[in-house]
């Protein structure tokens, strides 16, 4: 699976790759909000998104 943060809108060159599944992308995808994006928590719309995204 993979998931890239600009597919979420965010101006960002980051990209998940190589995860077995939609869980771990989640996890990875909200360490790196919290610390490249300041966003200490993930709001329903905003997993609802990266969901979404992640493919
Ligand atoms: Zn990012």
């Amino acid at each position: 699976m993979k998931f890239k943060c600009k597919d979420v809108g965010m101006n960002c060159d980051f990209e998940i790759k190589n995860v077995s599944n939609e869980n771990e992308a989640m996890e990875i995808a909200k360490v790196h909000a919290k610390y490249a994006h300041n966003i200490s928590e993930i709001t329903p719309d905003l997993a609802e998104k990266v969901k979404k995204a992640i493919k």
